[in-house]
């Protein structure tokens, strides 16, 4: 089965097809940061109209890369939520139309699931990662901990309080003066900065529970930094200090989760899962433990249409339809989302 996947529930417009049978044919990503850059943060309108311009002319490329024709394809995938709900309607739009013209079935996708189930893009992975096991999803906008029972059948261990990890990296950098999307830049100048030169608070790693607050460290952030002399040593220092404390931090409500759910699998998903501490600390850590990690390759932590693709691509193949209408849902559960088992023995 040919999918096409489309991505757009924020400011990347991704797409994709995945086939069942050969794996990953093609995917293209267009990132609007440029467009943003300028007001700092995202701004929905102008994400909308980006991904109307964009979508069309990157379906096209990404067909021509795998070799096919509109007609060649099975089903189509596209991210229904949660997100922008603008951004969200013009790939929901797209994607029901050509599934329409086509008439081959569509199925909206939850943008987490996407997320949660890249690591499964890479061909050694579909071998040896078999729920159940815990997921760690830390993005720009979530940060929880899944117990994943099955594909689909997700229980809610932990979320964040109030920031959300990749939130509070790009809400970090920004204070300290970094241009906009900061987190990956704070990321790149930790990596030149004195360990323990600068140690902040592990938030809510001195009681029980899988919650998480990221929002405190930002102050803590602030006022080293305008205490401090400003220099670019200090801010690459300072930056690992932050991301020293992030780390920790998730990796011991990590450990925490895996004992809660008796697992010995740990999957690590988003854009944050890009960051090259977390994957050395929860690498050693899963190894400790005698138990595996999955995080996918850098490039598909972060927005892109071959998770959608791909997590489409399962649900279609055990029957999951979307009606004709055009839907999308803003704010979405993940635990609410049909578990594929359920699907196929219908
Ligand atoms: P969500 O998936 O929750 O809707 P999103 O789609 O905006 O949010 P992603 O695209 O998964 O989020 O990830 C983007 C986030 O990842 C940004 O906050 C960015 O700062 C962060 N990020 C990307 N690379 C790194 C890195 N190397 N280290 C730390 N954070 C990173
Ligand atoms: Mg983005
Ligand atoms: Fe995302």
């Amino acid at each position: 089965m040919r999918v096409l996947g489309i991505e757009t529930s924020c400011d990347e417009t991704g797409v994709a097809v995945f086939d069942t049978e050969n794996g990953l044919l093609a995917h293209h990503l267009f990132s609007q940061i440029d467009l943003h850059a300028l007001y700092g943060g995202v701004v929905p309108e102008l994400a909308s109209r980006d991904h109307v311009r964009k979508l069309v002319p990157l379906i096209r490329d990404t067909l021509a890369e795998s070799g096919l024709e509109l007609t060649d394809l099975d089903g189509v995938a596209y991210t229904a939520g949660p997100g922008l709900v603008g951004a969200l309607l013009v790939g929901a739009g797209v994607a029901r139309s050509v599934a329409w013209s086509l008439g081959v079935p569509a199925v909206g996708v939850h943008h987490m699931e996407g997320h949660l189930l890249a690591p499964l893009l890479e061909p050694e992975a579909q071998e040896r990662l078999k729920p159940p096991f815990v997921a760690l999803l830390v993005s720009g906008g979530h940060t929880q901990l899944i117990h994943v029972r099955g594909i689909g059948d997700y229980e809610l261990l932990g979320d964040t309080l109030d920031d959300a990890a990749g939130e509070a990296f790009d809400k970090t950098a920004k204070l300290m003066g970094l241009p906009y999307p900061g987190g990956p830049l704070l990321a790149q100048l930790a990596l030149e900065g004195t360990a323990g030169r600068f140690k902040f608070t592990r938030p809510m790693t001195d009681r029980p529970g899988l919650q998480f607050s990221f929002s405190g460290l930002k102050t803590q952030v602030l006022m080293a930094w305008q205490q401090s002399d400003q220099t670019a040593q200090t801010q690459r220092d300072i930056a690992r200090g932050f991301e020293e404390a992030v780390v920790d931090t998730l990796a011991m409500k990590c450990e925490r989760a895996l004992d809660a759910a008796d697992c010995d699998t740990l999957v690590v998903a988003g854009g944050v899962g890009a960051n090259r501490n977390l994957r050395a600390r929860l690498q050693q850590l899963m190894s400790e433990r005698d138990g595996q990690v999955h995080f996918p390759r850098p490039a598909f932590c972060t927005d892109n249409g071959a998770m959608i693709a791909y997590a489409g691509a399962l649900r279609l193949l055990a029957g999951q339809r979307q009606g004709p209408e055009i839907t999308v849902q803003p704010r979405w559960d993940m635990a609410s989302l049909p578990p594929l088992s359920k699907l196929t023995s219908e």
